[in-house]
């Protein structure tokens, strides 16, 4: 399969979580929360990965804040606010409506679950009526190279197809089901 098959899959499957995720954040209730202690990063072994990410529209407190939240997963992957655009790996391009009530998109050039191998770009609606912070936490979830959570996990996961049941909140902790897909990816 082609680099270019595999980035337009990409970008269907995040066009649905997206969409999924607006409805699903009015309809469901409070959250299940199922969420992994934070962990320390790796002490040992081989430095982590690094992923630049230029936040673009997003604000510094924001973007700083579910990089940090990536980060506190402790797998050998780190995101790093970079304000060079030119040698960011993840860019955040300008807001712009997107069609069907989608509040997100990733572009990622492999299939998901995968190590991204190239720039990826991540495209935020405008829309209000879902956290910008939880969409952004999605997408940035995508472009470290994550599939959505099984459709069977019940609890919360910020990389459910369908809402998140996080109860439209960022979970304190990375949910354990969300910790383990990174874990398996990067270690
Ligand atoms: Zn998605």
């Amino acid at each position: 399969m082609t680099a270019n098959a595999s980035r337009i899959i990409a970008i269907a499957l995040c066009v649905f979580a997206a969409c999924a995720s607006a409805v699903a954040a009015r309809e469901q209730g409070r959250p299940e929360v199922s969420a992994a202690p934070v962990t320390a990063g790796p002490t040992t072994g081989p430095a982590p990965h690094m992923l630049r990410v230029y936040p673009g529209p997003v604000s510094p407190a924001t973007a700083g804040r579910a990089v940090a939240w990536w980060n506190s997963a402790g797998a050998r992957v780190r995101l790093a606010i970079t304000t060079n655009k030119t040698k960011a790996d993840i860019v955040i391009l300008p807001d712009r409506r997107l069609p069907g009530g989608v509040v997100g998109r990733t572009r990622v050039p492999c299939w998901v679950p995968c190590r991204p191998f190239g720039r990826e770009t991540i495209t935020l609606s405008p829309r209000t009526d879902y956290p910008r912070l939880l969409t952004l936490v999605h997408e940035l979830g995508h472009a470290l190279g994550l599939n959505h959570s099984p459709r069977r996990h019940r609890g919360c996961s910020v990389m459910r197809a369908v809402g998140d049941r996080c109860g439209g909140e960022l979970p304190a902790a990375v949910p354990t089901i969300d910790r383990a897909a990174l874990l398996d990816l990067w270690g």
